[in-house]
C-alpha cells in the first residue's frame, strides 16, 4: 500500500519550529517540503540559500536552536578575516556554515542544479524529508524602502528591517519553473500545509512560480495554513509590515485574505478567536489552537492538532 504524503509550503525560521514538531509525528519519508529559495544570495563569491539552510539544518539536529538559523556552537573565524575585504560582513555566516556555501558553490560549478544539490546536501547531513527548492532558476526578493531598494536579506539583516518599505519585487520569477515533481505532489499529497511563514517574502515567492498557485486552487480543501501572525503582530520578523506595504491589513484576517484563493483550511491562535466568524465568512474553515511555539511540546501539539483536523 503506498504511503500517505504530506507537503509542505516553508520558509525560514517559522517554518523550521513546525516542521519540527511534524516529523514527531508523521513518518519522516512522508514529508515533501517546497521550500523558499527568494531569499537566496551570492556574497564572498558563494551561494547562500538561507531557508534551505534552516530547514536542513533543524532536520540534521544541527541546527543554533536559540537564534533559530546557523549551526550550533559555530565560530565567525573566517567571517572576521572576510570583513577586511569584503563589506557584507552583515551577513553572519559562521564557519560552519560557510563550509556548506563552499561544498554548494563547488557543486554548482560542476553543472548540478539547485534541487540536485540541495538533495545531496540533505544526504550527508542525513535529512530524511525530501526538501524541494521551490525552482531551480533564480529568484532574489528586493525590498524598495523611499531612498533605495536592497536585497531581503540587506534589508532583514543588515537594517534590522527598520526602513519603511513601499514595495517588494521578485526578481527573476517571471522564468521560474516548478522544480519537477512538486505539481505532482501537489495533486497527491493527503494534506498541504502552509507553514507559519512570511506570507509575502516567503509563501509569497512560493506562490509566484509558475503553475503552483493555480495547481494549490485545484486542491484547496486539503490546504491547511497555520497564521503567522497573532494578535496583529508578527512573532519574529517585518511580515506584518510588509502586509501593510503591500495593502493588506497586519492580522489573521489579513493573512487569511492574502491566502484566500488557494485557502480550504485556516488554524489561528487562540488569542484571535474572536475573529474566527470573520475568516469562516470568505468560505475558509477557520480552527483556534494554541499556535506559539515556544518549546518542542508546543510545537508537536500543533503538528498533531493540524494532521488529526
Ligand atoms: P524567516 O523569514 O526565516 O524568519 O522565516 P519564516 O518566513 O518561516 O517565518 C517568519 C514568520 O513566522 C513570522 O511572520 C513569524 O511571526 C512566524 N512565527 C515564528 N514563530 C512562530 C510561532 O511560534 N507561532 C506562529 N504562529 N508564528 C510564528
Amino acid at each position: 500500500m503506498s504511503k500517505d504524503i504530506y507537503l509542505v509550503l516553508a520558509g525560514g525560521v517559522g517554518a523550521a519550529k513546525f516542521i519540527e514538531g511534524l516529523v514527531k509525528v508523521i513518518d519522516q519519508e512522508s514529508l515533501k517540503i517546497i521550500v523558499n529559495t527568494g531569499d537566496d544570495i551570492e556574497l564572498f563569491g558563494l551561494k547562500i540559500c538561507p531557508d534551505l539552510d534552516i530547514i536542513t539544518y533543524t532536520l540534521s539536529n544541527l541546527v543554533d536552536k536559540n537564534k533559530g538559523w546557523g549551526f550550533i556552537d559555530d565560530t565567525f573565524n573566517c567571517l572576521e578575516i572576510l570583513k577586511n575585504f569584503y563589506d557584507s560582513g552583515w551577513f553572519n555566516a559562521g564557519d560552519k556554515d560557510l563550509a556548506i556555501h563552499i561544498y554548494r558553490t563547488d557543486l554548482f560549478k560542476r553543472g548540478y542544479s539547485k534541487s540536485e544539490i540541495t538533495k545531496m546536501i540533505c544526504e550527508k547531513l542525513g535529512v530524511k524529508p525530501l526538501l524541494i527548492p521551490m525552482s531551480n532558476e533564480p529568484v532574489e526578493t528586493y525590498i524598495k524602502t523611499r531612498t533605495e531598494t536592497m536585497h531581503f536579506e540587506e534589508y532583514f539583516i543588515k537594517h534590522q528591517c527598520a526602513p519603511e518599505v513601499i514595495g517588494v519585487e521578485f526578481r527573476g520569477i517571471e522564468q521560474a519553473k516548478p522544480v519537477d515533481g512538486i505539481l505532482e505532489y501537489i495533486k497527491k499529497a493527503r494534506k498541504i500545509i502552509v507553514c507559519p511563514s512570511n506570507p509575502i517574502v516567503s509563501i509569497g515567492t512560493i506562490l509566484r512560480v509558475s503553475g503552483l498557485k493555480e495547481a494549490l486552487m485545484k486542491v484547496k480543501e486539503k490546504v491547511y495554513a497555520i497564521s503567522p501572525i497573532i494578535k496583529g503582530t508578527t512573532v519574529k520578523g517585518p511580515a506584518d509590515k510588509l502586509m501593510k506595504s503591500v495593502g493588506f491589513e497586519a492580522s489573521c484576517v489579513g493573512v487569511a485574505k492574502y491566502y484566500k484563493e488557494i485557502l480550504g483550511n485556516f488554524i489561528i491562535d487562540n488569542e484571535d478567536g474572536k475573529l474566527k466568524p470573520i475568516i469562516e465568512n470568505l468560505g475558509i474553515n477557520t480552527y483556534c489552537f494554541n499556535t506559539l511555539m515556544t518549546n518542542i511540546n508546543k510545537k508537536e501539539e500543533l503538528a498533531r492538532f493540524v494532521i488529526n483536523l
